[in-house]
């Protein structure tokens, strides 16, 4: 995830209440369930194989075995494959589009970014600001939630086309003129068709948990917004919050300059970003679950 943009301001008393969520939500109990435990393993798995820096062997392990996850259980996997120029360096960078149904007719998109930042710049500790992170939940944790929720769509179908496309390079500089460019790529080239709309998932494993509403979404796509808050607010899940926080620069912003309204969901008060501390043991199964269960849920409700 990137730089804060405004500073946090008070709820205008969200008009969330009030929202009803779909009648169909009563068919909940057919429906599998998120598991936040399975998810977490794919969280450690991801940072076990170290820093998923762009140019890497690791980032190459990663993107293999991203493949392979979501092959088990998506109709299909491609890779997105493009490069970027940085300096004298030529940076090769892969997005992960899996899908689900026939996603060649609007699907809705889940996504998150895989790579993660090659410097700790945020670091309190100056001989670490050129360590890469660990990025447990700055890239593990909305990549966690996406492949165990496609476990979750081979049981049983969503009612509506989805495709899940893990962004490479979103963490990648020093800046965010070079930074978000898997999602930059993919506006632009979208496959293997125009997304109706998009859920970003950022920095969403925090053991401490609490995702305020990010008014860039708010604004770009306030029904999906209200849709999941909804959802979240139906099946009791505290960890989405009514409150309204900062404006965030992230990869949903790509999507909605290219006119795919998109909204993020993200927790960015975590003091470990950035930093070599972002590790799993600030994560939790309890916050992956949490996350999951609503997207799953809302997206269950979608359709029809
Ligand atoms: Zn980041």
């Amino acid at each position: 995830m990137a730089a804060r943009g405004i500073a946090a301001f008070l709820l205008p008393a969200l008009v969330l209440l009030g929202c009803v969520a779909d009648e169909r939500i009563a068919d909940a109990q057919a429906l599998p369930t998120f598991n936040g435990e399975l998810a977490m393993i794919a969280l450690r798995r991801q940072v076990a194989i170290g820093p998923r820096v762009p140019g890497t062997d690791a980032h190459i392990e990663t993107r293999d075995y991203l493949v392979e996850q979501l092959g088990v259980f998506a109709d299909d996997v491609q890779l997105q494959s493009f490069t970027i120029t940085d300096g004298d360096r030529e940076i090769p960078m892969h997005n992960v589009v899996a899908t689900f149904g026939n996603a060649t007719e609007s699907p809705v998109m889940l996504c998150a970014h895989w790579d993660t930042r090659p410097f700790a710049d945020r670091d309190p500790n100056p001989d670490n600001r050129s360590t890469p992170i660990p990025g447990a939940n700055d890239g593990a944790s909305g990549v966690a939630v996406l492949i165990e929720l496609a476990r979750v769509f081979d049981i049983v179908a969503p009612p509506v086309p989805v495709v899940i496309v893990l962004f490479d390079g979103e963490d990648w500089g020093k800046t965010t003129a070079n930074m978000f460019h898997g999602s930059r790529h993919y506006a632009r080239n979208p496959t293997p068709a125009r997304p109706q709309f998009a859920i970003l998932l950022d920095m969403v494993g925090d053991a401490d948990l609490s995702i305020p509403v990010e008014p860039t979404s708010l604004q770009a796509a306030p029904d999906i917004v209200r849709g999941v808050w909804a959802t979240a607010q139906d099946m009791g899940v505290t960890q989405f919050s009514p409150r309204m926080g900062p404006a965030i620069s992230d990869d949903h912003v790509l999507l909605i300059k290219a006119g795919i309204p998109a909204i993020d969901l993200i927790d960015f008060s975590y003091p470990p970003w950035h930093t070599v501390e972002d590790t799993p043991d600030k994560c939790s199964s309890e916050s992956l679950g949490a996350v999951g269960s609503v997207v799953a849920r809302y997206i269950y409700t979608l359709g029809g």
